[in-house]
């Protein structure tokens, strides 16, 4: 990360945009996809169904139909599928860029471009919530992105609670590159002891996952330690809703 993508982030975190405190009087969760692999939905899917868990996919729609770097992305009708078994479709912009590298112009366009591809696979789709591609953020693409969503994640490791920040709500990592059972459990029992929204992301769900994806066993696990924490799952947009409108 450069010194100037390290201000930027630094800048972002201190720009409270959205603070609301959260009126939660149970802990909850919600599972995150990014870009998002076919896999999230084909390998991970069938694992929320046995649980009765939903998710939030978050469709960057230049990734539609593709594979890249031998990576099979989604395609219109897995996103009608996911909608239609009432799951989230979230927006990670069109192009998958980085935000700050881009004029608010730019970015604007794209965020537009993304609703109008996700309009053109689902009818009336209103998007609620958004994730930062890569994470990277600045405090104009934090202001950027709030206007145009009620509710953006980033990256930054942490569970939600008390005064919680709605243009970047914190979030985990189901990342094999970084993964702890022991990390995800102590995350799992911070919220549960704080009443507080723990959201986690990952990408692809394989046997053999790039370093930014999970292995099947370890999505298991995470619903695992939330359910046996009495945790209730939700996607984001309902996780919204029941923080800020409870
Ligand atoms: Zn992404």
């Amino acid at each position: 990360m450069s010194v100037f993508d390290r201000i930027n982030r630094a800048a972002a975190k201190r720009l409270p945009l959205k603070w609301v405190r959260a009126r939660l009087d149970a802990p909850i969760a919600s599972f995150s996809f990014d870009d998002f692999p076919r896999s999230a939905w084909s390998a991970g899917g069938p694992i929320l169904a046995r649980r009765g868990a939903l998710a939030t996919y978050y469709a960057a729609g230049d990734f539609c139909g593709r594979t890249v770097d031998g990576i099979d992305y989604f395609d219109a009708a897995d996103l009608v599928a996911i909608r239609d078994a009432g799951h989230e479709i979230g927006c990670h912009s069109f192009s998958h860029e980085h935000g700050p590298a881009l004029e608010s112009h730019v970015l604007r366009d794209n965020l537009e471009r993304n609703a109008a591809f996700l309009a053109d696979c689902l009818g009336d789709h209103r998007t609620a919530s958004f994730a930062y591609p890569y994470g990277d953020i600045s405090p104009r693409t934090k202001v950027l992105a709030g206007r145009h969503f009620p509710v953006g994640r980033g990256i930054r490791a942490g569970v939600n609670q008390g005064l919680i920040d709605l243009a970047e709500l914190k979030a985990v990592p189901l990342e094999l590159r970084s993964w702890s059972a022991a990390e995800v459990e102590r995350w799992v029992g911070e919220a549960a002891a704080n009443k507080g929204w723990i959201v986690f992301f990952s990408h692809d769900v394989s046997e053999t996952p790039t370093p930014y994806g999970c292995t099947p066993a370890m999505l298991e696990h995470a619903l695992g330690c939330v359910e046996a924490a009495g945790v209730e799952i939700l996607t984001v947009k309902s996780g919204l809703a029941r923080a800020v409108f409870a």
